[in-house]
């Protein structure tokens, strides 16, 4: 016998990723950097490649696991923290996020103001550094620690041989620190500001990390594997343009020209980039060019980007219509099976509902169309669902967009209702959506919908039927009242209390029940003990258990009483005196069940035309 298990198909980006590191394994030119003293012991072979996609996989070959220091990689983050503590026009009018032209380490500020050119070169890192707060009772290192470490999603640590190792020799970034105390860019005597900034090159990661780093940063801040928000999304922006600026020093024009991805280097020989709403990339190798950038990980990268496309200004990027699908509430109705009537009035009127399935990230360009679409359907429609179960994101524009609509929807007398709301649900609250215009999900948000729209019909404001008498049932609709009255004689009434079960999964079916008074839910016991799923519900007026009589097959699903009810009962033993006594109503009412069950079927195949449209 084959073990099936033994056969696990190698993924093609694993193997394009390992043919990457085997072309590259060979490629030996630059210099470890020594001039901390404690780097120049790497391994110049030492050499790793992870890419980690913004919903958490990650690729990795070679020394991925190998810990080194970030060093200038830092620098990126940090100016995240400083944003979020200090706020975008101040950390402008101290740092600027114009490239320098400069080397990494040169003593180089603008003329006018001495402000730093950008916050990735050691003077404008040094400075960001500066407005980090001690807080909560944190000091600054310690919460660049933290900060760092939610966005790597794993604790990180300090490598205290090589923060002493700089400590000792970073007489050229003491320069730096005591011109920017000079100029008034930082506030302190630079003292504690350099120490933090040494700790913080010294703080230890792997490639992996990096390229975990790389997918917050693709991930409007969140970590794809903890969910934590890890970074203020309001400033991933600015994190990723002064790394596509500024980020690989004085080869960062060249870098955005062949490469075209925000990213950031640092002397330990890490280089993290970031391709923005889809996944980051960390490269470990050692040997820095002339510039101080892993002259291995720059190669890497531009074939990177060259064989998977990456880059960012490359054509073809078109956004993905958020427009995932749409049907309307005649096609598609909710799991309530109402009292004829009713039933009849939404088969009918159904078709003003409509309902719009989103998908993906909604952002401006994605969701214009949608927009349009919804506008388009409202003169005919009077409720709207939008469905977000498929919704990666939504970012503030699209946010706000589906707040106006739903306003200008509202103004036009078509009420706007979501589902699937999942981790946007409290963002829309706090934007001012009423918690009655969310539902869990589409079932429950089209049954209200339905209910208004025969609220609106019927003129009552509670459209469901309490009692139903027997006559009037579905099952019984067109059978002589003579008929009727044998079958009214001869039914046992029943009755249940709310929570009561009428039916469980397993039991022997032999039995079909006529609902009179109340509603049944049916429910699906789940296989793990959870909570069990909400099939359907049936109203006063419907029958339920007719499979089971049909098909002699055990209960599938328990039916339990959502409010105090009142059936009727016919079974098996009743069904087979119906065929000795009274055969043409036996038939009749065979005939009825047959239609029911073609209309039940005929509505599934409605619904699934709808869902694959
Ligand atoms: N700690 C290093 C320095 O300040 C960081 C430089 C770098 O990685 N480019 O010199």
């Amino acid at each position: 016998m084959t073990d099936l298990s033994s056969i696990q198909p190698r993924s093609p980006i694993e193997l394009y990723l390992k043919d990457l590191h085997e072309r590259h394994l060979n490629f030996r030119e630059g210099q470890v950097a020594d001039y901390i003293p404690e780097l120049a012991g790497a391994d110049p072979d030492w050499f790793g490649i992870s890419i980690v996609t913004r919903d958490g996989h990650v690729y990795e070959v070679g020394d991925t696991r190998q810990p080194f220091t970030i060093q200038s990689v830092s620098k990126a983050i940090t100016y995240g923290l400083a944003l979020e503590d200090r706020g975008e026009s101040l950390m402008l009018s101290r740092i600027s996020v114009e490239p320098s032209g400069d080397a990494f380490n040169a003593i180089s500020l603008k003329a006018d103001s001495g402000a730093p050119f950008n916050p990735m070169i050691n003077a404008g890192a040094i400075a960001t550094c500066g407005q980090v707060l001690a807080r909560d009772g944190l000091s600054r290192i310690e919460r660049i620690l933290a900060y760092l470490s939610a966005c790597a999603g794993r604790r990180l640590d300090i490598d205290e041989k090589v923060y002493r190792s700089e400590s000792d020799t970073g007489h050229r970034n003491r320069a730096i620190g005591w011109m920017l105390r000079n100029f008034g860019i930082i506030d302190e005597e630079p003292t504690d500001i350099l120490e933090t900034y040494f700790r913080q090159c010294a703080i230890r990661v792997t490639c992996r990390d990096l390229a975990m780093i790389g997918a917050t940063l693709a991930n409007s801040g969140r970590n794809p594997l903890t969910h934590e928000q890890a970074i203020d999304p309001e400033f991933v922006d600015n994190i990723l343009s002064v790394m596509s600026s500024c980020g690989m020093y004085d080869y960062s024009g060249e870098w955005l020209y062949r490469v075209g991805l925000p990213a950031k280097s640092g002397v330990g020989g890490g280089v993290l980039a970031v391709l923005p709403g889809q996944l980051g990339i960390g490269i470990f190798s050692p040997p820095l060019d002339t510039q101080g950038n892993s002259a291995r990980g720059i190669r890497v990268c531009a074939d990177l980007s060259r064989d998977l496309a990456l880059h960012l200004f490359a054509p073809g990027a078109a956004p993905v219509n958020a427009l995932r699908l749409s049907y309307d509430g005649g096609q598609v109705a909710s799991r309530r099976h109402r009292a004829k009537k009713l039933h009849d009035l939404l088969r009918g009127k159904g078709h003003r509902i409509r309902v719009v399935e989103l998908q993906g990230e909604l952002n401006f360009p994605a969701f214009e169309p949608v927009i349009r679409f919804v506008l388009k359907q409202a003169p005919y429609c009077r409720h709207v669902v939008l469905n977000l179960r498929h919704v990666a994101n939504i970012d503030k524009v699209a946010l706000k967009l589906i707040l106006d609509l739903r306003r200008r929807l509202a103004e036009a007398g078509v009420d706007m209702v979501l589902c699937n709301a999942g981790l946007f649900a409290d963002d829309m609250i706090e934007q001012g959506i009423g918690r009655e215009a969310l539902f869990v999900d589409d079932d429950a948000a089209l049954e209200h919908c339905e209910n208004a729209l025969l609220a609106s019909l019927t003129g009552t404001v509670e459209p469901g039927t309490t009692r139903v008498p027997l006559a009037e049932s579905t099952l019984l609709a067109g059978i002589d009242p003579a008929d009727i009255e044998w079958l009214d004689r001869r039914m046992p009434e029943h009755r249940a209390r709310a929570g009561e079960h009428v039916i469980r999964a397993g039991e022997a079916g032999d039995s079909l029940s006529v609902l009179i008074e109340g509603s049944v839910g049916v429910y699906l016991p789940s296989p793990t003990g959870g909570k069990p799923k909400r099939l359907e519900v049936f109203d006063a007026g419907r029958s339920f258990g007719e499979i089971s009589l049909l098909d002699g097959s055990e209960r599938s699903a328990d039916v339990i009483a959502l409010e105090p009810i009142c059936y009727r009962v016919l079974d098996l033993a009743l069904f087979e005196q119906l065929g000795s006594e009274r055969p043409a109503l036996k038939l009749k009412l065979l005939e009825q069940l047959c239609r029911q069950l073609s209309g039940n079927l005929r509505k599934a195949n409605i619904e699934i035309a709808a869902f694959r449209e």
